[in-house]
């Protein structure tokens, strides 16, 4: 079964100013649609072509003969979080269970912030920033490339793509000012905690 790309669950204009539209267009139309049609493209005829994108993902991150695989299959999981954990008017702080487990793991909220900040800043080239679950406690990591932390163990709830796609138009290369206002401005924790509850249900 081909695997599609999802429509983005908001308009293109609903991130302004902080993501613009071009962006959107650009980042959601061009690029995931490209890692999409590669991964269909790559899988087809092979033992993987059944398979969801989580087995592909976990089955191709160890075997350098699926390189490409595993590249196009992680950046269609990365980009399906990413695009799922950002809303019109997001920002603001988690409630719940998210912010005692962001409070147990990192002190408080602000030091969180700082931490993943300083992840998506340091990561070295194309890569993400995230917030994920490792057995029971929330970690901040960094990947490289199409690298999440679902090929160490962990279930990732939050994602920053820090590939120049995702940024460069709007903040050109102020990689800072655009983490910031993604955890400022666009991040739906209501989301986040919905993937936490899915992390440990
Ligand atoms: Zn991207």
């Amino acid at each position: 079964m081909a695997f599609e790309l999802p429509d983005l669950p908001y308009s293109y204009d609903a991130l302004e100013p902080y993501m613009s539209s071009k962006t959107l267009h650009l980042h959601h139309d061009k690029h995931h649609q490209t890692y999409v049609t590669n991964l269909n493209n790559l899988i087809e005829d092979t033992d993987l072509k059944d398979a969801s994108l989580e087995e592909i993902v976990e089955a191709s991150a160890k075997d350098p003969a699926k390189a490409g695989i595993f590249n196009n299959a992680g950046q269609h999981w990365n980009h399906q979080l990413f695009w799922r954990i950002m809303k019109k008017g997001g920002g603001g702080q988690p409630g719940g269970e998210l912010a005692k487990r962001i409070d147990d793991a990192f002190g408080n909220f602000e030091s969180f912030k700082e931490k993943f900040k300083t992840a998506g800043v340091t990561q070295f080239g194309s890569g993400w920033a995230w917030l994920a679950l490792d057995g029971d406690t929330l970690k901040v990591v960094k990947t490289s490339n199409a690298d999440n932390p679902l090929t160490a163990g962990m279930i990732p709830i939050l994602g920053i793509d820090v590939w120049e796609h995702a940024y460069y138009v709007d903040y050109e290369n102020r990689r800072p000012e655009y983490l910031a206002a993604f955890l400022n401005h666009m991040v739906n924790w209501e989301e986040v905690e919905a993937e936490l509850q899915k992390a440990i249900a």
